[in-house]
Order: C-alpha cells, then sequence, then structure tokens
C-alpha cells in the first residue's frame, strides 16, 4: 500500500489530477468528472465555478428585485382599489384583500424569508378567488394579475441566481449550464442585442459593434473560468455591421 503523504497514517486512493501527488480518501475533492488532493481542492482556480458563484449565495437575484418593485405597486394599487371604487365594501374588498395578498406574498420573496419562494404560488390561486368572487368583469384582469406571482413562483424554482438566493442547493451541471449563459463573456451577448436594437436606432450600430470587438479581445478558452462566447460577439459585429451600412446609406440617399 502507498501511504499518504499529508497523512502518512492513512492509505492513498488515487493521485491528485492537478499535481500529480497521492492523496487519501478523507482529503479527496472530487469536481466535475476530476480527483483533486485537499490542497488543490482549495485553490480557486480549481474550483472556479464555486468561487464564482459562492458569493451569490444570499444575494437578492434579479427575479427578486423585480417582486420588491411589484410589491409596491399592487400595494398601492390596493390602497387604491379601496378609496376609489364606488359602491358597497363588500363589492371592493376581494379586490382590496386580493392585490393586498399578492402584493405580500411578493415581498415576501422580495425579503428572502424561507417560505417567500413558495409565496406568490400560493397567492396566485388566492387572488383568483377573490376576484372569482366578483362580478364577471373582473374575471380578465384577476387573471393577469394571477399571472404575476405565477411567473415570480416559477422563477422561484427554477431560476438558479434566485435558488440561490434562497439558499437552495444548485447541482454542478446546473451551475455550468448558468455560467455558460450569462457568467460567460456576458459583454458578447449585450453586444448581440444592441446589434438587433440597431435595426431600430441608428447610433447603436457603432455601439454594438464595439462591445463585439471588446468582447471578442476578452475571449481566453484556456484561462479560468474560461471566456469563450466569441461567436455570439463575431456574430454581433457582423449584424451591427450590416446595420449600420444600411442606415448610413438611407442617410445619404
Ligand atoms: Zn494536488
Ligand atoms: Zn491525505
Amino acid at each position: 500500500m502507498t501511504a499518504c503523504p499529508a497523512h502518512p497514517s492513512a492509505e492513498a486512493v488515487a493521485t491528485c489530477d492537478r499535481c500529480g501527488r497521492f492523496f487519501c480518501a478523507a482529503e479527496e475533492v472530487p469536481l466535475d468528472g476530476k480527483r483533486y488532493c485537499g490542497e488543490c481542492g482549495k485553490r480557486p482556480d480549481v474550483d472556479w465555478l464555486g468561487e464564482h458563484y459562492r458569493p451569490l449565495i444570499g444575494r437578492r437575484s434579479g427575479f427578486a428585485w423585480s417582486a420588491g418593485v411589484l410589491a409596491l405597486g399592487l400595494g398601492a394599487l390596493s390602497v387604491l382599489a379601496f378609496f376609489s371604487f364606488d359602491g358597497a365594501i363588500v363589492r371592493r374588498l376581494p379586490m382590496v384583500l386580493g392585490l393586498g395578498v399578492l402584493s405580500a406574498a411578493l415581498f415576501a420573496f422580495f425579503s428572502g424569508v424561507r417560505w417567500g419562494r413558495v409565496a406568490p404560488l400560493l397567492a396566485a390561486p388566492l387572488f383568483g378567488l377573490g376576484l372569482g368572487l366578483m362580478s364577471s368583469e373582473w374575471l380578465l384582469v384577476g387573471t393577469l394579475c394571477a399571472l404575476v406571482p405565477l411567473l415570480f413562483g416559477a422563477a422561484g424554482w427554477t431560476d438558479v441566481r434566485s435558488k440561490l438566493f434562497f439558499r437552495v442547493e444548485v447541482d454542478r451541471p446546473a451551475l455550468h449550464k448558468h455560467f455558460k449563459l450569462y457568467g460567460n463573456n456576458p459583454l458578447a451577448v449585450v453586444a448581440s442585442r444592441l446589434a438587433f436594437v440597431s435595426l431600430l436606432i441608428p447610433g447603436m450600430s457603432v455601439l454594438a459593434f464595439v462591445l463585439g470587438v471588446i468582447a471578442l479581445a476578452r475571449v481566453n478558452r484556456t484561462g479560468t473560468p474560461p471566456v469563450t462566447n466569441a461567436g455570439t460577439a463575431i456574430g454581433a459585429m457582423i449584424f451591427s455591421l450590416i446595420t449600420g451600412i444600411a442606415w448610413a446609406s438611407a442617410f445619404l440617399a
């Protein structure tokens, strides 16, 4: 048997995929199909994915911020509904309560309390029920308003950033997929969006092209983390070049 160099009383189980030294079972760090020794496993360049996402645990996601804004808006609507509708209080109460419940549920999502993740999903049918008690004229509005918390509820269950915000475990393949979409050279994605905007707004072509060039310069396939998305950057450059020429010829004609 080979003894572990770091823990001589323990038996070595394999060699590290980074530094090559033997390691024992107790210190082994398995990561993305590779096996590392305890020392290498702690390195930020080995677990760059973990390094990238660890600070985002408990940090408010984009969905959570928009839930907060919507909670304010719907809360204000609830107050408005209470004071502005004519007729008996019994008629407008379901609307006032429904909007109030929606607002509270979205605020719970924004605040990050454990049950806030499920609150919008529970509030949506409650709001529907509240409006069902009212006349049929509210049915369409109620359905549309109930869709909003459903969207946030769905985000709470599937959106990686929202899962991290609620401190829900996210597995490595999901983190890799998320990084590929949003963490990997996001400037290239911005450039490609601006390239599409440049179809409508003349000056955007130049901006999209410049951002595409910068994004392309940032590509570093062997870096940690690897920066790719070169195709997106090149696509944005070509597209904005075409729209730029089209706008220029339109102005000169
Ligand atoms: Zn090692
Ligand atoms: Zn060891």
